[in-house]
């Protein structure tokens, strides 16, 4: 203690102020009942429009009950890592339900998106392999292309011929990974993954996608986008999140056998960490089944969420190429985005400002996600608020 404070604490403080004056001050505020539709912050009561929980999920009763049931049957933690006495058997039934919801051949459940990504790829792609990313992808792919010490090749976001013109230029002899998110978490748009299926089949590579914005979204049984479009036999990994849409916590991938068997053996955010507890899969468990059926819900929110997009637009907002329940105002100063998200505060909407390192410079912007739980009533009164503090701030006129 004494010695850090002695050689660390002034760089550590300088780091600080520096972090705060470019990101204009990051605290942990505390949020009471950020899965609901109206939440508590500071006392006050605000409405939610920065939630992933899309479906309403994170609260539903099917799914808190299914936890206790397997909390109480198995216990409350793993006790170990999977491959050591931490597989218990409510990695069978979740595992199962997983299979046969993405009719896959295999799938493994894992600890978080994050971590899934950054073992995954780590996994699979050494020294002599390059991965082929999206500009917009999420950090978690970034930092696993990082750690795999493989070729970092960003192709521009969405954009097939910058992505063919680096795979044309690529070494044929290495081991090529192409990784795209399916809906960008900050843009709210969607992945070309025909073209993607095209080219990575011309140039011998692989395809994974990261289905967290999409899972239990997209696809008749909420699989994701990539079953939409009718892909899933194209699409070489595909992994999502049950964090948001489904309303828990934790990951999975899906695919060949031989894939799975692999990142078992390799993966080491999967082999060096303790198995989930028991109770988050069971209402994982119960999540998948919900989603599969309940395609109410999935209608819901996209209708809330074109009405949403295209009232906004229609007094002039930027928000670029949204076509989801994502949907980003685009501002463009920090200072600006901080005032705007501020000013929604204390107008009763809860609506984070998105800065620079997560999107480009420039590209500030209030990032605002619809729930399904939404009602009509409540989003027009926030339109009227946003369009109220726009015209204010001189966002639009
Ligand atoms: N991938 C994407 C595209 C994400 O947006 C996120 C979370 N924001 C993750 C992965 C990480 O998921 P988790 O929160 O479950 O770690």
């Amino acid at each position: 203690m004494d010695s850090i404070r002695k050689y660390w604490k002034e760089e550590i403080i300088d780091e600080l102020t520096h972090l705060q004056q470019i990101l204009q001050k990051r605290s942990l505020v505390k949020a009471d009942g950020g899965q609901s539709t109206w939440l508590h912050m500071d006392d006050r009561k605000l409405l939610n429009l920065s939630s992933n929980n899309y479906l309403g999920l994170a609260g539903d009763e099917r799914i808190i009950k299914a936890g206790m049931v397997a909390a109480e049957r198995y216990g409350g933690g793993a006790a170990a890592s999977r491959l050591i006495v931490g597989n218990h058997p409510a990695y069978d039934e979740a595992e199962s339900t997983l299979k046969q919801w993405k009719g896959t051949e295999a799938g493994l459940i894992l600890g978080s998106g994050y971590t899934a990504n950054v073992g995954i790829i780590s996994a699979l792609m050494g020294r002599n392999g390059i991965v082929f990313s999206d500009k917009f992808n999420h950090a978690s792919i970034v930092d696993g292309i990082l750690l795999s010490r493989a070729e970092h090749k960003r192709y521009f976001h969405r954009d097939l011929n910058h992505l063919e013109a680096l795979l044309k230029g690529a070494d044929p002899h290495k081991r090529k990974l192409i990784v795209t998110d399916t809906v960008f978490s900050m843009d709210g748009d969607v992945a070309p993954l025909e073209g993607l299926v095209e080219l990575k089949d011309r140039y011998h590579a692989i395809l994974m996608v990261d289905e967290a914005h999409s899972s239990g979204i997209f696809g008749y049984r909420g699989e994701g986008l990539t079953h939409h479009l009718g892909l899933q036999d194209k699409v070489d990994i595909q992994m999502g999140t049950f964090s948001k849409a489904l309303g828990c916590y934790g990951a999975y991938v899906v695919g060949s056998q031989w894939l799975i068997d692999f990142l078992v053996n390799k993966m080491r955010s999967f082999i060096y960490t303790t198995g989930l507890p028991p109770f988050i899969l069971g209402s994982i468990c119960s999540a998948m089944q919900i989603v599969q059926t309940e395609q109410g819900r999935r209608e819901k929110l996209f209708n809330h969420s074109e009405y949403f997009r295209t009232s906004l637009s229609r007094f002039g907002f930027r928000m670029d190429e949204s076509e989801t329940q994502i949907i980003p105002l685009i501002i463009g100063s920090n200072e600006q985005t901080v005032r705007f998200s501020q000013r929604l505060q204390e107008e009763g909407i809860a609506a984070v400002a998105v800065r620079p390192p997560t999107v480009p410079e420039q590209q500030a912007r209030i990032r605002f996600t619809v729930m399904a739980t939404h009602q009509r009533n409540e989003l027009d009164w926030a339109i009227e608020k946003i369009v109220q503090v726009g015209r204010e701030i001189g966002v639009i006129l």
